[in-house]
């Protein structure tokens, strides 16, 4: 039997975090450097956690490096707990854990491609009872660009399954830069316009399969062969 990587992105895809991941980078940017306004001006859909960081450090003049990049992003991990615990906004977007399942019956390997440091990913997940559902993924803390972050997903993938039966590698996104990162690895997506994008704006990257949310009978009919 044939089987697939499959790559869920989180924010957009599989939950909705009611603007946490937000709040807690400004409250880290505030904390640190006294500039809760750091972020204002970055569009976080599809960007990894330091690639966000880097712009933010940028934009108010401080240096990015691997030591003041850990500080800050421990800072925003603490936040972000707390955040979550507070938040009545969180929700698991409609037919996420249903999809996952079912990716996982047929016997495809189901991980994460998430621009989340792996803490962060852990987090939000844990917070909607989704976390236990992936064995594996590629991180924010793998890699600062998207493509790169997935072809270690992928790698991850592979040590799952049985020697000689992947098929495909299929990404599961809300953005854009999912598109084209899944591209850029030759891998196929599924787009799902549940996050901060247009069905239009993402068809016009060509994803393989696009779906209003991971409702669609299409997204079953996927994974049921
Ligand atoms: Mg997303």
């Amino acid at each position: 039997m044939k089987r697939w990587i499959v790559l869920f992105d989180i924010d957009g895809t599989l939950i909705d975090c009611g603007g946490a991941g937000r709040r807690a980078i400004n409250r880290a940017f505030d904390r640190a450097y006294g500039r809760a306004d750091a972020c204002d001006n970055i569009r976080f859909g599809g960007m990894t956690d330091h690639a966000i960081v880097r712009e933010a450090f940028s934009y108010i003049g401080v240096e990015y490096n691997s030591k003041s990049a850990a500080e800050l992003l421990a800072l925003y991990l603490e936040e972000l707990q707390q955040d979550l615990a507070q938040s009545e906004s969180f929700r698991v977007l409609p037919g996420a854990p249903e999809a996952v399942h079912k990716a996982r019956a047929a016997g495809h390997a189901v991980g994460l491609g998430t621009g989340n440091v792996r803490a962060g990913a852990e987090a939000k997940l844990a917070r909607g009872a989704l976390w236990p559902l992936f064995d594996f993924g590629g991180f924010g803390c793998d890699a600062e660009e998207r493509p790169a972050l997935l072809a270690k997903g992928r790698e991850r993938g592979l040590a799952k399954l049985p020697a000689g039966t992947l098929e495909r590698t299929l990404v599961i996104g809300d953005t854009p830069k999912d598109v084209r990162a899944a591209k850029a690895i030759g891998a196929a997506t599924l787009a799902v316009a549940s996050g901060s994008f247009s069905r239009e704006q993402l068809a016009a990257e060509e994803p393989e399969w696009l779906v209003d949310s991971l409702l669609d009978r299409q997204v079953s009919e996927l994974f049921e062969g």
